[in-house]
């Protein structure tokens, strides 16, 4: 099996081998922790999170490292504005961030470095670029001179002509037209150190520009070169090209030989989901008008393949639901007794359908393609389960494929079986309290639900559940 991704660098679907046997080493670009993560930037989580599942599906150890960028232009505004300090402030939104990763089943990354704690490391590189000519002092910030780096544009196939070098841009997040000389140190400007947002250096006190800090942190803890580095789109120029420039200038070694962007959610407009341009979706807001996690999850990796567009809408949100209550109900109809014996040649047939599966995802990760063969076999495999033609061999191959479809997808029932055994029970012993007149414990055990995300509502056929946001 040989697993193809789609290389920004070379503009086409690559074989891809790490460097080192076995081991892959990959950094994705994390979340800036200023407000909530909105559906758009969890869709290019998500995306990070089926890459890992495949690459260990693969057969390789993954270290994953992704950052959290907790200081940047918009934290130090917010922060200042709200009389606090930038540790305090963004807090919360880490802590959501967090959260939000773990109801969309994301497998955690190795590490998740800070950028506030990773300074020193920040300032080594900007120190190794100002001896070799890379950077320049200019009224007290750094700067890097695109000048000096022959390669700027090669990843986002930029026209070197049409660059503007000598231009400075202090600001972290810029006009993507714009080309010009970025800041790798910002001077400190009043109310900063306040705020706990300014460092000693030798250049003089100050805090980090956005870029730096990926360059930074990759080195600390993946070394010079990575298999592959990951992020959105948007990303790809100018943060990628910079990060690029700096590491490259640097360490004077390749800074990864992989690269992949995600697509972008649109809302339900067709305009790109982005927290400054004001309205935005979060994961909390879905979840309270009733969606479920999974669908949320299987909607964001699987609606579209990772590199087309995607937009939000209440009847894909559906769609998606019933997609995985179709893979819960098949789960939960394998682990009934099978027939005696196999009819037709299923078992043949699903095992063509592992394959196919296991192909679309060797190909640059189509999961829709991969879900889309899934499905169609459901339809057949379902009938089949109720003429009673679902023999031993076949029951175990279905179950193979299950489990291939959950390395990625993860929705299938075994996770919520245990979450519904726990509810249940709780629900039982609520509903015990109440007949022996016990409210006050009764009201405890809602509580307890709630606390957890789970609504209980009274209904003729007894009492039913949900998930709601968390309070
Ligand atoms: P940020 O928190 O702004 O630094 O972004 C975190 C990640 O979300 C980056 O990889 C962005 O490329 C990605 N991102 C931002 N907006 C969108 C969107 N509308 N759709 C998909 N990904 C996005
Ligand atoms: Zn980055």
């Amino acid at each position: 099996m040989t697993l193809r991704l789609h290389n920004s660098l070379t503009g086409t679907k690559d074989v891809f081998e790490p460097l080192e046997d076995s081991h892959v080493r990959m950094y994705t670009c994390g979340p800036t922790v200023w407000n909530f993560a909105h559906i758009g930037n969890l869709r290019a989580f998500l995306f990070y999170d089926l890459l890992r599942r495949h690459l260990q599906v693969a057969g390789y150890r993954v270290t994953h490292v992704m950052n959290i960028t907790d200081i940047d232009d918009r934290i130090l505004d917010q922060a200042m504005h709200a009389g606090t300090t930038i540790a305090e402030y963004t807090k919360p939104y880490a802590e959501a961030f967090f959260e939000d990763m773990k109801m969309l089943r994301v497998r955690p990354a190795e590490h998740y470095p800070r950028a506030t704690e990773h300074i020193q490391e920040m300032i080594r590189m900007i120190s190794t670029l100002l001896e070799r000519g890379n950077a320049y002092v200019a009224d007290g910030d750094v700067y890097f001179r695109i000048a000096s780096f022959p390669h700027y544009g090669e990843l986002s196939h930029l026209d070197r002509e049409g660059l503007r070098a000598g231009a400075r841009v202090a600001a972290d997040k810029y006009d993507k037209e714009s080309v010009s000389d970025f800041a790798l140190w910002k001077k400190a400007q009043p109310g900063d150190e306040k705020i706990g947002a300014a460092w000693d250096a030798p250049f003089g006190k100050g805090r980090p520009g956005w870029h730096i800090e990926c360059s930074a942190m990759s080195k600390r803890y993946l070394g010079d070169t990575l298999d592959i580095h990951a992020g959105g789109v948007d990303l790809m120029f100018p943060h990628h090209e910079n990060e690029i420039a700096q590491s490259e200038a640097a360490n004077q070694r390749q800074l990864s030989r992989f690269w992949l962007h995600s697509e972008h959610l649109a809302d339900a407009t067709g305009e790109k989901m982005s927290k400054s341009a004001g309205g935005f979706t979060t994961l909390r807001d879905l979840i309270a008008a009733g969606h479920d996690p999974l669908a949320i999850r299987l909607f964001l990796i699987a609606n579209a393949h990772y590199r087309s567009r995607l937009r939000l809408s209440e009847e894909s949100l559906h769609a998606a639901g019933e997609q995985v209550r179709r893979l819960q109900d098949f789960a939960r109809r394998l682990k009934l007794p099978v027939a005696p014996k196999d009819g037709g040649r299923l078992a043949e047939r699903v095992a063509e359908v592992r394959h196919a599966y296991r192909e679309a995802l060797d190909d640059d990760l189509n999961l829709p393609q991969g879900l889309g063969h899934v499905f169609e076999l459901l339809r057949e495999a379902n009938a089949a389960l109720d003429s009673g033609e679902v023999g031993e061999a076949a029951a175990r191959e279905l179950l193979l494929l299950m489990a291939d479809v959950d390395a990625h997808a993860d929705v299938s029932a075994a996770q919520d079986t245990t979450l519904a055994a726990e509810v249940e029970q709780l629900i039982a012993q609520r509903e015990a309290a109440r007949k022996a007149r016990d409210f006050a414990a009764a009201d405890r055990i809602r509580d307890e639900l709630r606390d957890r995300g789970i609504a209980l509502e009274d209904s003729k056929e007894g009492v039913r559940w949900r998930r709601v946001a968390k309070v």
